[in-house]
């Protein structure tokens, strides 16, 4: 049997802040997460971190399966027999980093989730590895969901926009204040669009070295690219500006100007795949 959305999912077992938990309770909200998903119909939707099941109820009927992981125990089970009578929601209790989301989907997946802020740069880069979703539509810490979406030279740009933006193309859907949610968070909250790009800046299956190649640009992001290229690789003065200037690269630039395909090319030309 399907509750409406706004049912109270029952009896709440204590609030847990170490899994960052802070409950949606705003239904334009909730209604407009669904929506962003841009469901027909046949896919099968991944939700993170479902807790007392306020957007999976808006959900529940959309898609033709929806697989929950929720590391609470006593929420999952609460999900469980919300969801008894259902054939399409199955409930997972699990550490999603744990979980290999794509074999739980069994196919192409699309996926959701308001997920605890406390792991949220980590559980979107284990969500994002190959295969990756159809579609991803979180619910982050605000300034979390800037910094995906920042352009070169933007205050925000920095290591998480370059590696986000070279696999996916991020869109910042809505601002979400914290009355929307109980207990209220002390942060602003976005929802953000990722869409895994048709052709990827850098091979998928590289994107944990890109990640830590472009971490290591930004951890001395005051310092030129000449400098970087000389520390990083370990050669004199003169053959790291040899090697940006051959590339067309200018020695002197600093990392928050380069694009995200400037740093996809550079990747390619310092880490070349065998
Ligand atoms: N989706 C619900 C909502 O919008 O009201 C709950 C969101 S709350 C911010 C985050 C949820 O993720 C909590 O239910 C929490 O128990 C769960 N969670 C925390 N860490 C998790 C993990 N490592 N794996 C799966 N779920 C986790």
């Amino acid at each position: 049997m399907r509750r409406p959305a706004g049912h109270s999912g029952g009896f709440h077992p204590p609030v847990l802040k170490r899994l960052g938990q802070h409950f949606l309770n705003d239904e334009r909200v909730l209604a407009g997460i669904a929506a962003a998903l841009d469901l027909e119909g046949h896919e099968t939707v991944v939700e993170i971190g479902p807790g007392r099941g306020a957007l999976t109820r808006h959900l529940v009927g959309l898609p033709r399966r929806l697989v929950l992981i929720e590391l609470d125990r006593a929420l999952a089970a609460n999900l469980r027999e919300e969801f008894a009578d259902d054939p399409t929601v199955e409930v997972i209790a699990a550490d999603v980093l744990d979980a290999n989301i794509a074999e739980l989907a069994g196919g192409p997946y699309v996926l959701v989730g308001n997920v605890p802020y406390y792991i949220t740069t980590p559980i979107i880069f284990h969500a994002l590895q190959a295969p990756m979703p159809l579609l991803a539509v979180f619910l982050v810490q605000r300034e979390v969901a800037e910094r995906m979406a920042a352009n070169a030279d933007d205050e925000e740009y920095g290591a998480l926009s370059v590696t986000i933006q070279a696999l996916t193309e991020p869109e910042l859907l809505m601002r979400v204040p914290p009355s929307a949610f109980t207990p209220a968070p002390k942060v602003d909250s976005a929802v953000v669009r990722l869409r895994p790009r048709v052709r990827p800046l850098v091979p998928p299956e590289t994107a944990a070295g890109f990640q830590a190649f472009v971490q290591s640009f930004f951890s001395m992001r005051r310092k030129q690219l000449g400098t970087i290229v000389r520390s990083l690789e370990g050669v004199d003065t003169e053959s790291a500006r040899e090697i940006l200037v051959a590339g067309g690269w200018d020695p002197q630039a600093r990392p928050e100007t380069l694009s995200p395909t400037e740093f996809a090319r550079l990747y390619a030309a310092l880490r070349p795949t065998p």
